[in-house]
């Protein structure tokens, strides 16, 4: 069993983007910039925005934080996104969800411009995803991608699980895997809550991706000997021994997993950091899309 590490991989990569920031820096050019834009104060949603916007800083991307009540009006959310799609030195917008329930969802993220799409949810994206062409995808799967890629792990005419098919993880991943290209070139199964006989499915994965939010889900009887698994899961459980009071748990058995695995994730260490280096990637990259 080898360790998908990609509090490792994330760090390289930050490490490569900064020498880029530098380098555009000597050169006197414009350094790309994330606005984030946070509504409410669900603990979850200020830990990720916080990351977010710490990695920035760390590598040298500019960013801005913008905070708004619960009760923002969804015209006035709105407004902020068309002033930074108009603003020439913001690269990159993201909203993060989930937004309240008086607030339409998809009209605000749809309303962001797509070549500055950094999370790759707008369905300009997501088409140019599904047509291959060149496009911001969505940060997690991107993330996972990288980590195959630099462990090559071999992904031609495997049959992939996904387990979920979420927008921002599950159904992306699907499509990503079943691309004609590297990684990819999967037969690839999305299996979901209505899905029957989940477990007879996953026993003949060469590449499972876990991404429902169950905690400990996949366990040892459900993987085949020499399988690669992917822990996409983070949930927050109750644990009186930490300081936090919880600790995160993936939606794989680690325990028994593991031994069978030929490639797996840990989590923490996982699937999360690469999930922030592909967003600064995309955020890096915004300049060269000519969309
Ligand atoms: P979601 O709730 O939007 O989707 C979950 C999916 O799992 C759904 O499609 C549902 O049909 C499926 N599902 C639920 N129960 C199932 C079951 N018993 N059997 C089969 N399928 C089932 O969740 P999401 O946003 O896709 O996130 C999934 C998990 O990944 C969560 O734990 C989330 O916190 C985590 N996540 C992690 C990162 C990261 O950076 N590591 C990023 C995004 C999401």
């Amino acid at each position: 069993m080898k360790l998908l590490d990609g509090k490792k991989l994330s760090e390289e990569i930050q490490q490569e983007l900064t020498q880029r920031i530098s380098e555009l820096k000597g050169g006197g050019k414009n350094i790309p910039h994330l606005a984030a834009v946070l509504v409410g104060n669900d603990g979850a949603s200020e830990t990720y925005v916080a990351s977010k916007v710490k990695a920035c800083e760390k590598i040298g991307i500019g960013s801005t934080l913008i905070r708004k009540d619960a009760s923002v009006r969804h015209e006035e959310l709105l407004s902020i996104v068309k002033q930074l799609n108009d603003d020439p030195n913001v690269s990159g917008i993201l909203v993060q969800l989930p937004l309240p329930k008086h607030v339409d969802e998809e009209k605000i993220t749809y309303a962001i411009a797509p070549k500055k799409d950094v999370d790759g949810f707008h369905p300009v994206n997501v088409g140019r995803m599904v047509k291959g062409l060149p496009c911001h995808l969505p940060a997690t799967p991107y993330g996972i991608l990288l980590l195959l890629e630099k462990y090559q792990v071999p992904t031609e005419g495997k049959h992939c699980v996904v387990i979920g098919r979420s927008d921002i993880v599950g159904k992306p991943m699907s499509i990503l895997m079943s691309r004609n290209s590297y990684p990819g070139n999967c037969t690839v199964t999305t299996c979901h809550s209505k899905t029957k006989n989940l477990s007879a499915i996953c026993s003949s994965a060469d590449i499972i991706v876990a991404a429902l939010g169950r905690p400990e889900f996949v366990t040892g009887e459900m993987v085949k000997e020499g399988a690669v698994v992917i822990d996409v899961g983070i949930t927050r459980v109750p644990d009186a021994t930490k300081k936090s009071g919880f600790k995160l748990k993936g939606d794989v058995h680690f325990e028994s997993v593991s031994p069978k695995s030929s490639f797996i994730t840990p989590v923490p260490g996982g699937v999360g950091p690469m999930t922030i280096a592909a967003l600064l990637t995309n955020t890096m990259n915004s300049s060269m899309l000519d969309y």
